[in-house]
């Protein structure tokens, strides 16, 4: 494997869960950061602690806006393309939104990543495989997306997403490569964010019942910030281009899921059945065979430790925020 180094790098998305954990990783490496943030979902608090680093800059701009991603001063080495509303009911919220950042956000950033002949990472999801009829699943497989479900806001937005950047590689030779993330969890996820983890972690720190949807028997494969930050800086430094998986493989029911955090919070919580979202996948787990034959990479932190890790930060703050 090929490594590079970053003397200068671009993170829009950098003020929302998992980009406020790029920055802090490249910034601790040295290189100069410029986090491009319009705080939709994000905030400002992900990354105070950065913002007296002389090798962190943050600038409040949406990346749907050509003049402002153009004029973001000095050339760039690295650009990690995660601007995006991520959690369901974010993007249910922001359709317009959602759509509008995969597309002209993308190619803006794009644009600024082939002026620059930089290394471009656009953060691509495992809600690209829809409801898949292939588990676990592996890049080469094509999804089972609804073009007109609700959903289709954030898979579609994707979708074209990593449509753009193989033809802006293909015609302008950027060198661009596409991580499908799966699941991702740890701290700063918002309390409120909707997600399955934040949820059930503060439900059960509150006391109130974990809101389970359906009968829980559908799956999802749980990654650990920390170890999906790794696989994502080992795609920017590799010489890859095709898409690639980082995800967990410790694939979990959401019943399961709900049990075991309120094992870890020692909570008295119960659990309450509720409506299952429209077109909710049944089932999700990558096959990481890319990552780890490719990159070197696998993931490390165990459930036990992150969930760990994740509580112990929703009881420091985050819940009162
Ligand atoms: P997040 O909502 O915490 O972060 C997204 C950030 O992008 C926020 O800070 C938000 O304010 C910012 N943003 C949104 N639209 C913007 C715009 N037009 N201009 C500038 N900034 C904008 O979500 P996250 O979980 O950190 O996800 C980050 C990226 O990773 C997203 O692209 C998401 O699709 C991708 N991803 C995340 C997961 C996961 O499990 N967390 C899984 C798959 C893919
Ligand atoms: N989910 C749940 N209770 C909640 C929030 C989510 O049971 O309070 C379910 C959701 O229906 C889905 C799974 O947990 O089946 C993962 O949802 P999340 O929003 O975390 O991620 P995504 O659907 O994007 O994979």
């Amino acid at each position: 494997m090929q490594t590079r180094e970053w003397p200068r790098a671009l993170v829009t998305g950098g003020a929302g869960f998992v980009g406020s954990h790029l920055c802090e990783r490249l910034v601790d490496s040295g290189t100069e950061v410029v986090c491009l943030d319009n705080v939709v979902t994000g905030s400002h608090r992900n990354v105070a602690h950065l913002e007296h680093r002389a090798n962190f800059r943050f600038v409040h701009a949406d990346a749907t806006d050509d003049t402002a991603v153009s004029a973001l001063p000095g050339r760039f080495d690295l650009v990690l393309h995660f601007a995006c509303p991520a959690s369901p009911e974010d993007y249910l919220q922001l359709p317009l939104e959602t759509l509008e950042v995969g597309s002209t956000g993308t190619r803006n950033v794009l644009e600024r990543a082939r002026r620059d002949s930089a290394r471009f990472v656009l953060a691509s999801t495992s809600e690209v495989y829809g409801d898949p009829l292939e588990h676990p699943q592996r890049e080469d497989y094509w999804g089972n997306v609804n073009p007109i479900g609700p959903r289709s806001v954030y898979d579609e937005s994707k979708r074209f997403a990593e449509a753009l950047v193989t033809a802006h590689r293909a015609v302008s030779g950027t060198d661009a490569a596409i991580v499908r993330i799966f699941n991702t969890y740890g701290p700063r996820m918002r309390a409120g964010d909707g997600r399955a983890v934040p949820n059930f972690i503060s439900q059960a720190l509150r006391g109130e019942p974990l809101t389970v949807a359906g009968d829980g028997s559908q799956t999802r494969s749980l990654c650990y910030v920390g170890d999906t930050v790794d696989g994502v800086l080992s795609l920017a430094r590799s010489e890859l281009h095709t898409p690639t998986n980082i995800g967990g493989s410790d694939e979990v029911t959401m019943l399961e899921l709900a049990r075991r955090v309120i094992e870890a919070t020692e909570s008295r919580s119960r659990i309450r059945f509720v409506e299952r979202p429209v077109d909710d996948p049944a089932k999700r787990r990558p096959d990481t065979t890319r990552a780890r034959e490719c990159l070197g990479w696998t993931p490390r932190v165990s459930w036990a430790e992150g969930l760990r890790r994740t509580v112990d930060w929703f009881v420091d703050g985050a819940l009162a925020a």
